[in-house]
Protein backbone atom coordinates (compact mmCIF):
# COMPACT_ATOMS: atom_id res chain seq x y z
CA UNK A 1 0.00 0.00 0.00
CA UNK A 2 1.12 3.23 -0.75
CA UNK A 3 1.07 5.98 1.97
CA UNK A 4 -1.44 9.09 0.75
CA UNK A 5 1.24 11.33 1.17
CA UNK A 6 3.03 9.31 -1.79
CA UNK A 7 -0.16 9.10 -3.41
CA UNK A 8 -1.08 12.75 -3.66
CA UNK A 9 2.60 13.42 -4.50
CA UNK A 10 2.22 11.54 -8.21
CA UNK A 11 -1.53 13.28 -8.18
CA UNK A 12 -0.63 16.92 -7.63
CA UNK A 13 2.72 15.96 -9.53
CA UNK A 14 0.20 14.98 -12.38
CA UNK A 15 -2.06 17.87 -11.95
CA UNK A 16 1.22 20.33 -12.32
CA UNK A 17 2.36 19.13 -15.94
CA UNK A 18 -1.38 18.67 -17.46
CA UNK A 19 -1.25 22.56 -16.62
CA UNK A 20 2.02 23.52 -17.75
CA UNK A 21 2.21 20.87 -20.95
CA UNK A 22 0.45 20.47 -24.56
CA UNK A 23 -1.99 18.17 -24.09
CA UNK A 24 0.02 15.66 -26.55
CA UNK A 25 2.95 15.80 -24.72
CA UNK A 26 0.82 15.01 -21.51
CA UNK A 27 -0.66 12.49 -23.31
CA UNK A 28 2.24 10.77 -24.71
CA UNK A 29 4.76 10.80 -21.54
CA UNK A 30 2.70 11.14 -18.33
CA UNK A 31 -0.59 9.73 -19.48
CA UNK A 32 1.00 6.11 -19.89
CA UNK A 33 2.79 5.96 -16.94
CA UNK A 34 1.33 3.83 -13.99
CA UNK A 35 1.71 4.10 -10.14
CA UNK A 36 1.95 1.39 -8.93
CA UNK A 37 1.38 -0.73 -4.82
CA UNK A 38 5.24 -2.23 -3.77
CA UNK A 39 6.92 -0.13 -1.21
CA UNK A 40 5.11 1.63 2.23
CA UNK A 41 7.55 4.56 1.70
CA UNK A 42 8.83 4.96 -2.18
CA UNK A 43 6.78 5.42 -5.01
CA UNK A 44 6.91 2.91 -7.89
CA UNK A 45 6.13 4.00 -11.22
CA UNK A 46 5.80 1.77 -14.16
CA UNK A 47 6.78 2.90 -17.69
CA UNK A 48 6.17 1.52 -20.91
CA UNK A 49 9.61 1.92 -22.04
CA UNK A 50 12.90 3.14 -20.90
CA UNK A 51 12.70 6.17 -23.29
CA UNK A 52 9.59 7.52 -20.94
CA UNK A 53 11.79 7.08 -17.78
CA UNK A 54 14.91 8.82 -19.17
CA UNK A 55 12.74 11.32 -20.54
CA UNK A 56 11.15 12.29 -17.42
CA UNK A 57 14.37 11.94 -15.76
CA UNK A 58 16.27 14.07 -17.68
CA UNK A 59 13.40 16.71 -18.48
CA UNK A 60 11.55 16.88 -15.01
CA UNK A 61 14.10 15.80 -12.65
CA UNK A 62 14.20 18.77 -10.83
CA UNK A 63 10.09 19.24 -10.89
CA UNK A 64 10.03 16.22 -9.31
CA UNK A 65 11.83 16.80 -6.47
CA UNK A 66 9.98 19.42 -5.82
CA UNK A 67 6.79 16.78 -4.95
CA UNK A 68 9.15 13.69 -3.67
CA UNK A 69 11.73 13.34 -1.17
CA UNK A 70 15.20 13.11 -1.76
CA UNK A 71 17.53 10.48 -0.83
CA UNK A 72 20.25 11.10 1.56
CA UNK A 73 22.63 10.46 -1.69
CA UNK A 74 20.33 12.89 -3.23
CA UNK A 75 18.13 10.70 -5.58
CA UNK A 76 14.64 11.00 -6.14
CA UNK A 77 13.05 8.38 -3.99
CA UNK A 78 11.19 7.19 -7.10
CA UNK A 79 11.71 3.80 -8.39
CA UNK A 80 10.82 2.92 -11.84
CA UNK A 81 9.71 -0.34 -13.59
CA UNK A 82 9.37 -0.92 -17.12
CA UNK A 83 6.03 -2.48 -17.92
CA UNK A 84 6.08 -5.94 -19.69
CA UNK A 85 6.50 -6.47 -23.88
CA UNK A 86 8.90 -3.52 -23.34
CA UNK A 87 10.61 -3.86 -26.45
CA UNK A 88 14.81 -3.65 -26.40
CA UNK A 89 16.35 -0.33 -26.55
CA UNK A 90 19.96 -0.05 -27.68
CA UNK A 91 22.06 3.34 -26.52
CA UNK A 92 21.65 6.49 -27.39
CA UNK A 93 24.71 9.02 -28.41
CA UNK A 94 25.47 11.73 -25.94
CA UNK A 95 23.88 14.45 -26.56
CA UNK A 96 25.08 17.92 -28.05
CA UNK A 97 26.32 21.14 -26.95
CA UNK A 98 27.44 22.87 -29.86
CA UNK A 99 24.76 25.97 -30.76
CA UNK A 100 22.34 25.32 -33.64
CA UNK A 101 23.32 27.22 -36.99
CA UNK A 102 20.95 29.67 -38.11
CA UNK A 103 19.28 28.53 -41.48
CA UNK A 104 20.53 29.70 -44.86
CA UNK A 105 18.35 27.51 -47.26
CA UNK A 106 15.28 27.38 -47.75
CA UNK A 107 13.91 24.00 -48.02
CA UNK A 108 10.72 23.27 -49.97
CA UNK A 109 9.21 19.76 -49.40
CA UNK A 110 5.72 17.97 -49.01
CA UNK A 111 4.07 17.09 -45.67
CA UNK A 112 1.18 15.26 -45.83
CA UNK A 113 -0.94 18.15 -43.38
CA UNK A 114 -3.02 15.00 -42.00
CA UNK A 115 0.06 12.91 -40.78
CA UNK A 116 0.64 14.30 -37.37
CA UNK A 117 0.93 13.27 -33.63
CA UNK A 118 -2.32 14.28 -32.78
CA UNK A 119 -4.30 12.06 -35.10
CA UNK A 120 -2.09 9.17 -34.75
CA UNK A 121 -4.02 6.29 -33.08
CA UNK A 122 -1.82 4.41 -30.31
CA UNK A 123 -2.06 0.94 -29.30
CA UNK A 124 0.69 -1.56 -28.19
CA UNK A 125 1.93 -2.24 -31.73
CA UNK A 126 2.88 1.64 -32.15
CA UNK A 127 3.15 3.34 -28.60
CA UNK A 128 6.26 2.15 -28.72
CA UNK A 129 7.73 3.72 -32.19
CA UNK A 130 5.03 6.34 -31.73
CA UNK A 131 6.62 7.88 -28.17
CA UNK A 132 10.69 7.13 -29.68
CA UNK A 133 9.57 9.70 -33.10
CA UNK A 134 8.01 12.61 -30.41
CA UNK A 135 11.33 12.30 -28.39
CA UNK A 136 13.50 12.74 -31.47
CA UNK A 137 10.83 15.50 -32.44
CA UNK A 138 11.51 17.55 -29.22
CA UNK A 139 14.84 17.37 -28.65
CA UNK A 140 16.58 16.73 -32.95
CA UNK A 141 19.56 15.12 -32.06
CA UNK A 142 19.67 15.01 -28.87
CA UNK A 143 18.20 11.56 -27.90
CA UNK A 144 18.45 8.10 -30.73
CA UNK A 145 20.56 8.70 -33.83
CA UNK A 146 19.14 7.92 -35.92
CA UNK A 147 15.63 6.25 -35.37
CA UNK A 148 15.12 4.04 -37.31
CA UNK A 149 11.61 3.00 -38.24
CA UNK A 150 10.68 -0.51 -39.64
CA UNK A 151 7.50 -2.29 -40.39
CA UNK A 152 4.87 -3.75 -43.32
CA UNK A 153 2.99 -1.65 -45.96
CA UNK A 154 0.42 0.97 -44.72
CA UNK A 155 1.13 0.61 -40.97
CA UNK A 156 1.95 4.55 -40.22
CA UNK A 157 5.49 4.85 -41.07
CA UNK A 158 5.10 7.85 -43.54
CA UNK A 159 2.60 9.31 -41.22
CA UNK A 160 5.06 9.29 -38.23
CA UNK A 161 7.62 10.59 -40.24
CA UNK A 162 5.56 13.74 -41.42
CA UNK A 163 4.43 14.09 -37.82
CA UNK A 164 8.06 14.49 -37.01
CA UNK A 165 8.06 17.07 -39.49
CA UNK A 166 5.49 18.56 -38.63
CA UNK A 167 6.24 18.77 -35.22
CA UNK A 168 10.01 20.16 -35.57
CA UNK A 169 8.86 22.85 -37.97
CA UNK A 170 6.32 24.27 -35.62
CA UNK A 171 8.32 24.00 -32.82
CA UNK A 172 12.16 24.31 -33.76
CA UNK A 173 11.33 27.02 -36.31
CA UNK A 174 14.99 27.12 -36.90
CA UNK A 175 15.99 24.21 -37.60
CA UNK A 176 16.94 23.25 -41.36
CA UNK A 177 14.99 19.89 -42.34
CA UNK A 178 14.33 18.30 -45.18
CA UNK A 179 11.91 15.11 -45.79
CA UNK A 180 12.17 13.01 -48.71
CA UNK A 181 11.47 9.69 -50.21
CA UNK A 182 14.41 7.46 -50.94
CA UNK A 183 13.75 7.78 -54.75
CA UNK A 184 13.58 11.03 -54.25
CA UNK A 185 16.67 11.60 -53.42
CA UNK A 186 18.16 9.36 -56.09
CA UNK A 187 16.37 11.65 -58.43
CA UNK A 188 17.76 14.44 -56.69
CA UNK A 189 21.63 12.65 -57.64
CA UNK A 190 20.81 12.07 -60.92
CA UNK A 191 19.24 15.43 -61.61
CA UNK A 192 22.74 17.24 -59.80
CA UNK A 193 25.14 14.62 -61.37
CA UNK A 194 23.51 15.52 -64.74
CA UNK A 195 23.83 19.08 -64.06
CA UNK A 196 27.00 19.29 -62.67
CA UNK A 197 25.81 20.71 -59.38
CA UNK A 198 26.20 17.45 -57.16
CA UNK A 199 28.51 19.86 -54.65
CA UNK A 200 25.58 22.24 -53.96
CA UNK A 201 23.43 19.03 -53.72
CA UNK A 202 26.10 17.84 -51.42
CA UNK A 203 26.22 20.91 -48.83
CA UNK A 204 22.79 21.33 -48.59
CA UNK A 205 22.64 17.80 -47.34
CA UNK A 206 25.04 18.31 -45.49
CA UNK A 207 23.70 21.23 -43.83
CA UNK A 208 20.75 19.99 -42.61
CA UNK A 209 19.51 19.62 -39.50
CA UNK A 210 16.82 16.91 -39.37
CA UNK A 211 16.84 14.31 -42.45
CA UNK A 212 13.49 12.35 -42.46
CA UNK A 213 14.11 9.36 -45.42
CA UNK A 214 11.29 7.43 -46.18
CA UNK A 215 11.60 4.12 -47.59
CA UNK A 216 15.14 3.35 -47.73
CA UNK A 217 14.05 -0.36 -48.82
CA UNK A 218 14.82 1.53 -52.28
CA UNK A 219 18.45 1.97 -51.89
CA UNK A 220 19.13 -1.34 -52.14
CA UNK A 221 20.40 -2.74 -54.86
CA UNK A 222 21.44 0.58 -56.07
CA UNK A 223 25.62 1.21 -55.73
CA UNK A 224 26.41 4.28 -56.23
CA UNK A 225 23.75 5.97 -54.94
CA UNK A 226 23.85 4.28 -51.80
CA UNK A 227 27.80 5.18 -51.49
CA UNK A 228 26.90 8.84 -51.70
CA UNK A 229 24.02 8.45 -49.13
CA UNK A 230 26.25 6.69 -46.61
CA UNK A 231 28.74 9.70 -47.38
CA UNK A 232 25.55 12.08 -46.35
CA UNK A 233 24.36 9.89 -43.46
CA UNK A 234 28.08 9.79 -42.08
CA UNK A 235 28.64 13.27 -42.55
CA UNK A 236 25.28 14.54 -40.64
CA UNK A 237 25.37 12.10 -37.79
CA UNK A 238 28.99 12.78 -37.18
CA UNK A 239 27.92 16.62 -36.10
CA UNK A 240 25.16 14.90 -34.27
CA UNK A 241 22.17 16.01 -36.78
CA UNK A 242 19.39 14.09 -36.73
CA UNK A 243 18.11 11.40 -39.23
CA UNK A 244 15.03 9.06 -39.24
CA UNK A 245 14.86 6.62 -41.60
CA UNK A 246 11.89 4.41 -42.29
CA UNK A 247 11.83 0.97 -43.95
CA UNK A 248 9.85 -2.42 -44.54
CA UNK A 249 12.57 -4.32 -43.08
CA UNK A 250 15.49 -4.02 -40.59
CA UNK A 251 18.31 -3.07 -41.26
CA UNK A 252 19.73 -6.07 -40.63
CA UNK A 253 17.38 -7.90 -43.33
CA UNK A 254 18.21 -5.19 -46.24
CA UNK A 255 20.32 -6.16 -49.35
CA UNK A 256 22.86 -2.67 -48.59
CA UNK A 257 26.40 -2.51 -47.72
CA UNK A 258 27.54 -3.55 -44.58
CA UNK A 259 28.72 0.17 -43.69
CA UNK A 260 25.35 1.76 -43.86
CA UNK A 261 23.66 -0.95 -42.42
CA UNK A 262 25.74 -0.69 -39.32
CA UNK A 263 25.47 3.12 -39.15
CA UNK A 264 21.79 2.39 -39.38
CA UNK A 265 22.10 0.28 -35.90
CA UNK A 266 23.62 3.18 -34.22
CA UNK A 267 20.65 4.30 -32.62
CA UNK A 268 17.34 2.92 -32.13
CA UNK A 269 15.55 0.48 -34.57
CA UNK A 270 11.63 0.20 -33.83
CA UNK A 271 9.14 -1.50 -35.19
CA UNK A 272 5.79 -0.40 -36.06
CA UNK A 273 3.71 -3.72 -35.97
CA UNK A 274 -0.07 -4.41 -36.52
CA UNK A 275 -2.28 -2.91 -34.94
CA UNK A 276 -4.53 -5.26 -32.41
CA UNK A 277 -8.39 -5.73 -32.11
CA UNK A 278 -9.14 -2.88 -29.97
CA UNK A 279 -7.00 -0.09 -31.90
CA UNK A 280 -8.41 -1.03 -35.19
CA UNK A 281 -11.54 -0.64 -33.85
CA UNK A 282 -10.48 2.85 -32.48
CA UNK A 283 -8.51 3.75 -35.87
CA UNK A 284 -11.84 2.99 -37.71
CA UNK A 285 -13.93 4.39 -35.26
CA UNK A 286 -11.45 7.62 -35.07
CA UNK A 287 -11.54 8.10 -39.26
CA UNK A 288 -15.10 7.55 -39.15
CA UNK A 289 -15.51 10.51 -37.14
CA UNK A 290 -13.38 12.35 -39.13
CA UNK A 291 -15.84 11.54 -42.14
CA UNK A 292 -18.70 12.53 -40.49
CA UNK A 293 -20.59 8.67 -40.09
CA UNK A 294 -22.17 7.22 -37.58
CA UNK A 295 -20.21 3.45 -36.96
CA UNK A 296 -22.04 1.52 -34.72
CA UNK A 297 -19.30 -0.30 -32.09
CA UNK A 298 -20.61 -4.08 -33.41
CA UNK A 299 -19.97 -2.81 -36.88
CA UNK A 300 -16.81 -0.92 -36.47
CA UNK A 301 -15.32 -4.83 -34.09
CA UNK A 302 -16.88 -6.64 -37.61
CA UNK A 303 -14.88 -4.70 -40.17
CA UNK A 304 -12.03 -4.38 -37.39
CA UNK A 305 -11.86 -8.13 -37.59
CA UNK A 306 -12.15 -9.02 -41.33
CA UNK A 307 -9.53 -6.27 -41.83
CA UNK A 308 -6.54 -6.96 -39.98
CA UNK A 309 -3.01 -5.98 -41.39
CA UNK A 310 -3.08 -2.96 -42.88
CA UNK A 311 -4.09 0.65 -41.58
CA UNK A 312 -4.49 2.04 -45.32
CA UNK A 313 -7.23 -0.60 -45.94
CA UNK A 314 -8.99 0.52 -42.64
CA UNK A 315 -9.05 3.83 -44.19
CA UNK A 316 -10.54 2.59 -47.51
CA UNK A 317 -13.07 0.97 -45.69
CA UNK A 318 -14.03 4.20 -44.03
CA UNK A 319 -14.14 6.00 -46.98
CA UNK A 320 -15.77 3.33 -49.08
CA UNK A 321 -19.08 3.10 -46.64
CA UNK A 322 -18.83 7.22 -45.88
CA UNK A 323 -19.11 7.36 -50.17
CA UNK A 324 -21.97 4.70 -50.18
CA UNK A 325 -24.00 5.74 -47.16
CA UNK A 326 -23.86 9.26 -48.59
CA UNK A 327 -25.44 8.35 -51.66
CA UNK A 328 -28.15 6.20 -50.77
CA UNK A 329 -28.82 8.27 -47.68
CA UNK A 330 -28.75 5.16 -45.96
CA UNK A 331 -27.50 4.00 -42.38
CA UNK A 332 -24.38 1.78 -42.20
CA UNK A 333 -25.24 -1.63 -41.44
CA UNK A 334 -23.86 -4.87 -41.65
CA UNK A 335 -25.65 -6.56 -44.38
CA UNK A 336 -24.66 -2.93 -46.36
CA UNK A 337 -20.67 -3.46 -45.04
CA UNK A 338 -20.60 -6.87 -46.37
CA UNK A 339 -21.85 -5.60 -49.72
CA UNK A 340 -19.48 -2.72 -49.86
CA UNK A 341 -16.35 -4.39 -48.48
CA UNK A 342 -16.79 -7.40 -49.48
CA UNK A 343 -13.59 -7.18 -52.25
CA UNK A 344 -11.86 -6.12 -49.09
CA UNK A 345 -12.39 -8.58 -47.09
CA UNK A 346 -11.16 -11.24 -49.78
CA UNK A 347 -8.71 -13.48 -48.56
CA UNK A 348 -4.98 -14.10 -49.87
CA UNK A 349 -4.54 -17.19 -51.36
CA UNK A 350 -4.35 -20.47 -48.91
CA UNK A 351 -0.92 -21.04 -47.32
CA UNK A 352 -0.30 -24.40 -46.18
CA UNK A 353 -1.24 -24.87 -42.61
CA UNK A 354 0.44 -26.31 -40.03
CA UNK A 355 -0.24 -26.83 -36.08
CA UNK A 356 2.35 -24.54 -35.22
CA UNK A 357 0.36 -21.73 -37.25
CA UNK A 358 -2.26 -22.50 -35.72
CA UNK A 359 -1.12 -22.44 -31.84
CA UNK A 360 0.66 -19.15 -33.11
CA UNK A 361 -2.83 -17.89 -34.69
CA UNK A 362 -4.48 -19.15 -31.69
CA UNK A 363 -2.18 -17.43 -28.65
CA UNK A 364 -2.64 -14.42 -30.05
CA UNK A 365 -6.26 -14.12 -30.31
CA UNK A 366 -7.02 -16.00 -27.01
CA UNK A 367 -3.68 -13.83 -25.80
CA UNK A 368 -2.35 -17.65 -24.36
CA UNK A 369 1.13 -18.92 -24.69
CA UNK A 370 1.88 -21.95 -26.82
CA UNK A 371 3.75 -23.27 -24.54
CA UNK A 372 0.35 -23.52 -22.48
CA UNK A 373 -1.91 -24.55 -25.53
CA UNK A 374 0.72 -27.86 -26.22
CA UNK A 375 1.18 -28.03 -22.32
CA UNK A 376 -1.32 -30.01 -19.98
CA UNK A 377 -2.90 -27.19 -18.13
CA UNK A 378 -6.84 -27.24 -17.44
CA UNK A 379 -7.71 -23.94 -16.02
CA UNK A 380 -11.11 -23.02 -18.34
CA UNK A 381 -8.34 -19.85 -19.77
CA UNK A 382 -5.84 -22.59 -21.56
CA UNK A 383 -8.17 -25.66 -22.07
CA UNK A 384 -10.70 -23.79 -24.02
CA UNK A 385 -8.30 -21.59 -26.86
CA UNK A 386 -5.99 -25.50 -26.31
CA UNK A 387 -9.61 -26.86 -27.65
CA UNK A 388 -10.08 -24.54 -30.39
CA UNK A 389 -6.52 -25.22 -31.77
CA UNK A 390 -7.23 -28.48 -31.96
CA UNK A 391 -10.85 -27.81 -33.89
CA UNK A 392 -9.07 -25.58 -36.17
CA UNK A 393 -6.16 -28.33 -36.69
CA UNK A 394 -8.57 -31.12 -37.31
CA UNK A 395 -11.02 -28.71 -39.88
CA UNK A 396 -8.26 -27.18 -41.60
CA UNK A 397 -5.49 -30.19 -41.75
CA UNK A 398 -6.13 -32.96 -43.47
CA UNK A 399 -3.55 -35.81 -41.32
CA UNK A 400 -4.59 -38.15 -39.09
CA UNK A 401 -5.88 -37.21 -35.51
CA UNK A 402 -2.93 -39.69 -34.39
CA UNK A 403 -0.18 -37.41 -35.65
CA UNK A 404 -2.24 -33.83 -35.14
CA UNK A 405 -3.24 -34.71 -31.74
CA UNK A 406 0.80 -35.45 -30.83
CA UNK A 407 1.49 -32.41 -32.44
CA UNK A 408 -0.57 -31.28 -29.41
CA UNK A 409 2.64 -32.01 -26.70
CA UNK A 410 1.49 -35.46 -27.22
CA UNK A 411 -2.36 -35.39 -26.43
CA UNK A 412 -4.75 -38.89 -27.41
CA UNK A 413 -6.30 -39.02 -30.59
CA UNK A 414 -9.80 -38.88 -28.22
CA UNK A 415 -8.76 -36.17 -26.62
CA UNK A 416 -8.83 -33.72 -30.29
CA UNK A 417 -12.05 -35.51 -31.48
CA UNK A 418 -13.73 -34.69 -27.76
CA UNK A 419 -12.53 -31.19 -28.52
CA UNK A 420 -13.31 -31.02 -32.30
CA UNK A 421 -17.14 -32.26 -31.18
CA UNK A 422 -17.27 -29.59 -28.52
CA UNK A 423 -16.40 -26.88 -30.23
CA UNK A 424 -18.57 -27.63 -33.21
CA UNK A 425 -20.89 -27.96 -31.31
CA UNK A 426 -20.78 -24.40 -29.30
CA UNK A 427 -19.82 -22.21 -32.62
CA UNK A 428 -23.57 -22.74 -33.65
CA UNK A 429 -24.93 -21.11 -30.68
CA UNK A 430 -22.17 -18.68 -29.88
CA UNK A 431 -21.65 -15.53 -32.67
CA UNK A 432 -18.49 -14.39 -30.18
CA UNK A 433 -16.77 -17.96 -30.58
CA UNK A 434 -17.42 -17.77 -34.14
CA UNK A 435 -16.25 -14.56 -34.72
CA UNK A 436 -12.96 -15.41 -32.39
CA UNK A 437 -12.54 -18.54 -35.11
CA UNK A 438 -13.04 -16.45 -37.74
CA UNK A 439 -9.97 -14.63 -36.95
CA UNK A 440 -7.55 -17.00 -36.09
CA UNK A 441 -8.56 -18.75 -39.89
CA UNK A 442 -7.88 -15.01 -41.62
CA UNK A 443 -4.65 -14.51 -39.02
CA UNK A 444 -3.64 -18.16 -40.82
CA UNK A 445 -3.95 -16.77 -44.75
CA UNK A 446 -2.02 -13.40 -43.33
P1 LIG B 1 3.31 3.15 -44.36
O1 LIG B 1 4.20 4.32 -44.63
O2 LIG B 1 3.75 2.36 -43.15
O3 LIG B 1 3.09 2.27 -45.54
P2 LIG B 1 1.33 5.20 -43.95
O4 LIG B 1 2.04 6.03 -42.95
O5 LIG B 1 1.29 5.71 -45.33
O6 LIG B 1 1.89 3.71 -43.94
O7 LIG B 1 -0.13 4.93 -43.39
C1 LIG B 1 -1.19 4.51 -44.24
C2 LIG B 1 -2.45 5.27 -43.87
O8 LIG B 1 -2.92 4.82 -42.62
C3 LIG B 1 -2.23 6.75 -43.74
O9 LIG B 1 -3.32 7.44 -44.28
C4 LIG B 1 -2.11 6.98 -42.26
O10 LIG B 1 -2.58 8.26 -41.89
C5 LIG B 1 -2.99 5.89 -41.69
N1 LIG B 1 -2.51 5.40 -40.40
C6 LIG B 1 -1.56 4.48 -40.18
N2 LIG B 1 -1.41 4.24 -38.88
C7 LIG B 1 -2.28 5.04 -38.25
C8 LIG B 1 -2.61 5.27 -36.88
N3 LIG B 1 -2.00 4.60 -35.91
N4 LIG B 1 -3.57 6.17 -36.59
C9 LIG B 1 -4.21 6.82 -37.57
N5 LIG B 1 -3.96 6.66 -38.87
C10 LIG B 1 -3.00 5.78 -39.22
MG1 LIG C 1 5.13 4.86 -46.41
Amino acid sequence: MLTSQTQDAWALFLDCMEERCSSVEFANWFAPIQKIDRHPDRTTLEVPNIFVQEYLLDNYKEDLALFFPLTPSGDLSIEFVIAKQSPRIQEAPSPITAPLPEPVIKDSFQLNSLYNFENFIEGPSNQFVKSAALGVAMRPGKSYNPLFIHGGVGLGKTHLLHAVGHYVKNNHPKLRIHCITTEGFINDLVENLRNKTLDKMKRFYRSLDVLLVDDIQFLQNRMNFEEEFCNTFESLIHQNKQIIITSDKPPGQLNLSERLTARMEWGLVANIGIPDLETRVAILQYKAEQKGIRLPQKIAFFIAEHIYNNVRQLEGAINRLSAHSKMLGLDVTEESVERTLSELFQLSPSKKVSVENILRSVSLIFEVKISDLKGDCRSKDIAFPRQVAMYLAKELINDSLMKLSSAFGGKTHSTLLHAWKKISGQIEQDETLRRRIDMAKRNLEA
